[in-house]
């Protein structure tokens, strides 16, 4: 077993922390949120006063934090220099791409071995343990990092190269957030041409329109699964995630001069949903409520 410096104890990292002392790591976590603190404490991990000294003597380093500066800024002040160069360093958060390679680099530059290593999942997941993990970097680095990384997921997946997990997480949550929204219009449409939507669900989930946003994620309440269509749009995977995501799509889009129209529909269509109508806590989803205009018009 082995001494992780885990930084970031958040909706994610809180249950990812508390997996890798299950697992039997002495795990020395730090948040700037001293109740994330407490929380990760109970759950069997050894509090640090701050990031430098919970990376102090490790042999593995775990980050979960909310977006590409909290990563640079932590890894430049609080890791390079301050964690061993033998360890090895997981970046867990979903940042853009250029961050991704940027900071790997610089790692690679002071001697250490670190990957991208974005999860796909949300806090159910995390806490289960059940995530699945899309991992950038050499592959030495990826063999390091995977036993801490299965510690704490159901599938651990080599991308490719430095950045490539954050590139392969933004296009399958691209293909995600447009998949959703088409569901949506579609049920929404056919219940306006008269089709019960159970029936509706029955034939698509065995004609070609079939795809995982309807069949695992129904967007219509009292169709398929339970989702949480069923539970008024409530927890799940949070409409503001979904459109950081795909503001992160656009941005890797353009970069490489990726012509993503259906992209863009659905980062103005998740805009709109969140910030302007309210809908940034709800589940994804719930988007079809927007789509459907007898409830606008409520
Ligand atoms: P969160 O805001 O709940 O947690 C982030 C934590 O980082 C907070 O506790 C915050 O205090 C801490 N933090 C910020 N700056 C810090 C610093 N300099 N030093 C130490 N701690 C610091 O976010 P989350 O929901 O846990 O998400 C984390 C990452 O995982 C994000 O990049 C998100 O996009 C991604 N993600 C989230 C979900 C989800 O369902 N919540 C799913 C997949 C991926």
């Amino acid at each position: 077993m082995a001494r992780v410096g885990f930084i970031g104890l958040g909706n994610m990292g809180g249950g990812m922390a508390a997996n890798l002392a299950k697992a039997g790591h002495d795990v020395r976590a730090f948040d700037l949120s001293a109740e994330a603190l407490q929380r990760a404490q109970a759950a069997g991990c050894k509090p640090a006063t701050s990031a430098a000294e919970a990376v102090q003597d490790v042999e593995a380093v775990v980050t979960m934090l909310p977006a590409g500066k909290h990563v640079r800024e932590v890894y430049e002040t609080s890791v390079f220099g301050q964690a061993p160069t033998g360890a090895i360093l997981m970046d867990c958060s979903t940042i853009d791409v250029g961050t991704a390679r940027e900071v790997i680099a610089s790692a690679a530059g002071q001697g250490y071995a670190m990957v991208d290593a974005p999860v796909s999942g949300g806090i159910a997941a995390a806490e289960a343990g059940t995530l699945t993990f899309m991992v950038g970097g050499e592959s030495e680095a990826f063999a390091r990092a995977n036993p801490f990384l299965q510690n704490m997921g159901k599938a651990v997946i080599h991308a490719g190269g430095p950045g490539s997990g954050q590139a392969a997480k933004i296009c399958n949550n691209m293909l995600l957030g447009a998949s959703m929204i088409a569901t949506c219009e579609t049920f929404v449409m056919a219940q306006k041409l008269g089709l019960d939507p159970q029936t509706f669900f029955d034939i698509a989930s065995k004609a070609s329109g079939q795809n995982w946003s309807m069949t695992s994620y129904c967007p219509v309440p009292g169709v398929g699964p339970e989702t949480p269509a069923d539970r008024n749009y409530d927890g799940g995977f949070a409409a503001a995630l979904m459109l950081k995501d795909l503001r992160l799509a656009m941005e890797a889009a353009q970069s490489v001069d990726a012509y993503t129209p259906m992209g863009a529909s659905a980062e103005e269509l998740y805009t709109r949903f969140a910030e302007k109508l309210g809908g940034a806590g709800k589940d994804f989803s719930g988007i079809i409520k927007m789509l459907d205009d007898s409830w606008v018009a409520q």
